[in-house]
């Protein structure tokens, strides 16, 4: 069995189609504030430049309406949200100082919590590492809080367009100027069918991206720049399903250990949403070693588990879906998160704390400065790279960034394996980030060799395990199945590389066929974690891919 180094498969990123130099087109939209994504970044960040506007206007300060615009890929918001989610409430009662948490579009309370290290056929209790502390704490569904969060836009006069996937950014020199959508209605050979509507340009004075996970615009921008960080941003695959159940979860659990090989970081949450609902999943550090280490299938392997199986019995899979999750910390930021014309917030910029698995809060607290960074700039009439620039001013000033360094080695530490990672990291916490001092190097994730391991085959019995066709068909996906290809694969695989592609796929995209890799483009549910390992990802026709409802 040979070695793949996934680096040397992959493609570039088609820098030439994301970064365009091409004026607008004569029938552009104009906004003054264009946003891309709304996940918890963009929406706050549209909520409180909204708010900001109006309060300047109604203390006479003389600002002028702003038209404020949200472009959302899925076909109508929330669906392409997917999180644990435990949800620190600080952002949302920063944005919202006159509700009560009660108000906030939480499912309970946190009502206790354990974390456990697991072995094929055990499970013992550990102290909850301080980092995992979850009291005062809300658990949610993030569909439902983006849901929540449209509403609170829109009744302050934020234009949202959902289906509207963001294709590239217009850009003028150094400046960012807006984006252009993608086409819809293309045939399976790109050509326009019966029912093809063109791209649209939307220009901006500010745009802002908060594209998520694995950002694509993002990676463009930082590459056509050269913006760079200390480390590459690394990513981890989480693997999520919520069931319905027949007792109540009493508690939030985390696990560590089994299933996982001792040299994969990573873990498993089991969260409940309720009395009848409980979310589980998986996140796995995408650079494991082994070849055949296929996430949704461990998942499915867990869920045989006592601890699991008892939970979940006699219930009902509701949704199935998976998404990655920037997981560099610290050291992978951008140096830079602003330019001329353009800021990001959220996990496109790495705002995620791994250790306690947050970012929600994260990319709400960065929407809100990229929001007061992009109102003062419009109100002195100046959207530079200077005067956008104390947006990372604030950002590095604020508990996102003091968070992230206190935990900055901690993932970086697992690079070693779990038992010598899990030592340093409480020897990190002990010391407040400070041992063992500097920076853990880290190379990207798809420069980690991997070898193909003997693995068994695994039978889901479609009751309390499940095939990927099947779970595709939970996560609500119903694309067009004569959609173009979205992905950009690499020449030439080897049939081992097909295989391996099989197995980091968690919606069944990949399939090896004979000597060859076989595409299923639909299947996709835009977790990019091919993006990260192989397969290049791009926008396509707006409300393609999943339809979550309440992950
Ligand atoms: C399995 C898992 C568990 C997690 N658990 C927790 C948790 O318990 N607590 C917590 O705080 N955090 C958790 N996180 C992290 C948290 O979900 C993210 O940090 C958070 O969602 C980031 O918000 P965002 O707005 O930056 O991105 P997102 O929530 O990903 O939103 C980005 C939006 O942009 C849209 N978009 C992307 N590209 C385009 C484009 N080109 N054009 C138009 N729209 C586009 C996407 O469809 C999406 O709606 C978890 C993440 C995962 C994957
Ligand atoms: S092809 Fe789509 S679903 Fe599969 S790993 Fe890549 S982004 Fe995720």
């Amino acid at each position: 069995m040979s070695t793949i180094l996934p680096v040397r498969h992959q493609p570039p990123l088609p820098l030439d189609r994301l970064i365009l130099r091409d004026p607008p087109s004569a029938e552009a939209i104009e906004m003054d504030v264009l946003i891309v994504g709304a996940g918890p970044a963009g929406l706050a960040c549209a909520i409180e430049l909204a708010r900001l506007v109006k309060r300047d206007q109604e203390a006479g300060g003389g600002a002028p309406d702003l038209n404020i615009g949200v472009l959302e890929k899925a076909g109508s918001l929330g669906e392409h949200n997917l999180s644990g989610a435990v949800v620190n409430p600080r952002a949302f009662r920063e944005l919202f100082p006159d509700l009560q948490p009660a108000d906030f579009p939480f499912r309970q309370p946190v009502p206790d919590e354990a974390v456990y290290f697991m072995t094929g056929s055990r499970a013992q209790r550990i102290p909850t590492p301080p980092t995992m502390h979850n009291r005062g704490y809300y658990t949610a569904s993030i569909c439902e809080m983006v849901r929540w969060l449209g509403e609170r836009a829109e009744e302050l006069g934020v234009n949202l367009f959902a289906g509207f996937p963001a294709d590239a950014l217009l850009v003028d020199g150094t400046a960012v100027r807006g984006v252009r959508t993608t086409p819809s209605g293309l045939d399976r050979d790109g050509q326009p069918g019966a029912e093809y509507a063109g791209p649209t340009d939307l220009t901006a004075r500010v745009t802002v991206v908060a594209e998520g996970t694995r950002g694509l615009l993002g990676q463009a921008w930082r590459e056509w720049q050269k913006v760079g960080s200390p480390n590459p941003q690394l990513f981890a695959l989480g693997v999520k399903e919520l069931w319905e159940v027949r007792r109540p979860l009493e508690a939030v659990i985390h696990t560590l250990g089994w299933p996982l090989p001792p040299d994969a970081f990573g873990g498993s949450f089991m969260y409940p949403l309720g009395p009848s609902q409980v979310a589980l999943g998986l996140v796995v550090g995408l650079d494991y070693h082994d070849a055949s280490l296929d996430v949704h299938e461990l998942l499915q392997r867990m869920k045989l588990h006592p601890l699991f199986r008892r939970q979940l019995e006699g219930g009902t899979l509701l949704e199935w879906g998976a998404k990655t999750i920037p997981e560099g910390g610290y050291y992978a930021m951008p140096k830079r998160r602003s330019g001329d014309g353009v800021l990001f917030a959220g996990d496109t910029a790495g705002f995620v704390d791994v250790p306690s698995l947050k970012g929600i809060h994260y990319a709400m607290q960065s929407g809100m400065y990229a929001a007061r960074a992009a109102f003062a700039a419009l109100k002195s009439g100046d959207a530079s790279a200077a005067a956008l620039a104390p947006y990372d001013r604030m950002v590095d000033e604020s508990y996102i960034v003091a968070d992230m360094h206190r935990t900055r080695n901690m993932r970086l530490a697992f690079k070693d394996g779990l038992y010598l990672g899990g030592l340093k990291a409480g020897l990190m916490t002990l010391t407040g980030g400070r041992f063992p001092g500097g920076r853990i190097e880290m190379a990207e994730d798809a420069q980690t060799p991997r070898t193909p391991s003997p693995a068994g085959p695994f039978v889901p019995d479609g009751t309390l395990t499940f095939s990927k066709l099947d779970a595709n068909f939970k996560s609500g996906n119903a694309t067009r199945d004569t959609i173009p290809s979205h992905l950009i694969v690499g020449q030439d695989l080897s049939a081992e590389v097909a295989d391996f592609y099989a197995h980091v796929c968690p919606a069944g995209v990949y399939e090896r066929d004979g000597d060859r890799l076989k595409v299923n483009p639909p299947n996709c549910v835009d977790c990019k974690a091919t993006d990260v390992l192989g397969p290049r990802w791009t926008p396509r026709e707006g409300g393609s891919g999943p339809k979550y409802r309440a992950m």
